[in-house]
């Protein structure tokens, strides 16, 4: 995986923004440079999925297990998507960083959890998505809530993730209306109060096989997976085989 390193004009302005705001870690508060909002130390601390997972979602495992598994959840269930993988496992600390994203609007905080994402590409099944460049897509916010919180956490997840990585990155889904709150859903319900939700912009009805081989749809988080797989049900109308989902986190 290529080294995760700012161009110079991105570092000389961050030099620039350390000198009026000195920024701090999220989670330590001790001092930082260089437009980093995480230090080494707490990044590294965050738990993360280790074998064995499940293969489908990522659901780790405790115990030995040798051989390929899905977890109970995903026993029984098909998704258009071949697997997904989030890096972190749930934990205190991951779930400050997506919040603070999320609800507090410390915009800053997409590049370090981006940073962390591209891990997931040390994982084999995802090296043909690095060779073949595979692209980003996001899932999509509707422009409500959009409104409120005045950006997209997964788009601007997936805008870093295509900095660090050199893929590209398209917004191809929109929500066509918005979709009450899911929280209290069962995945089922989730998926009834989805259908339709969810389609295709302009620029993702422009994507097929023979402009990009294969789709990584991103997202801060996987849950039920329910929002994902209406998100990859949509390319597998449109005959795409290769749709992978990478997240930061397994909720
Ligand atoms: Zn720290
Ligand atoms: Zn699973």
């Amino acid at each position: 995986m290529p080294a995760l390193r700012e161009p110079w004009h991105r570092r000389c302005w961050q030099r620039v923004c350390d000198i009026i705001y000195v920024p701090s870690c999220e989670l330590c508060q001790e001092s930082l440079q260089e437009g980093r909002y995480l230090c080494d130390s707490c990044r590294d601390q965050l738990p993360r999925i280790k074998a064995p997972f499940c293969e489908s979602c990522g659901e780790m495992y405790e115990g030995n297990i040798d051989s390929n598994f899905r977890c109970p959840n995903c026993r029984g269930l098909s998704y258009d998507f071949r697997f997904a993988r989030p890096v972190l496992k749930s934990s205190e600390s991951a779930r400050t960083l997506i919040h603070g994203l999320k609800y507090q609007r410390n915009l800053y905080l997409a590049c370090e959890l981006a940073r962390i994402a591209t891990e997931a590409f040390s994982d084999d099944r995802l090296k043909q998505a690095l060779e073949e460049r595979w692209t980003l897509v996001p899932v999509p916010l509707h422009w409500k809530r959009q409104q409120n919180r005045h950006y997209n956490q997964s788009e601007e997840i997936a805008r870093h993730i295509g900095r660090f990585l050199n893929l590209p990155v398209v917004k191809a889904l929109k929500r066509a209306r918005a979709t009450p709150t899911q929280t209290h859903l069962s995945r089922r319900q989730r998926l009834q109060n989805l259908r339709g939700a969810i389609e295709l912009t302009r620029a993702g009805r422009k994507l097929d096989r023979t402009n990009t081989a294969g789709i990584l749809i991103i997202d801060d988080v996987f849950t039920t997976g329910a929002t994902v797989q209406e998100c990859a049900r949509i390319f597998a109308q449109n005959l795409h085989e290769n749709i992978v989902v990478v997240t930061v986190m397994r909720g």
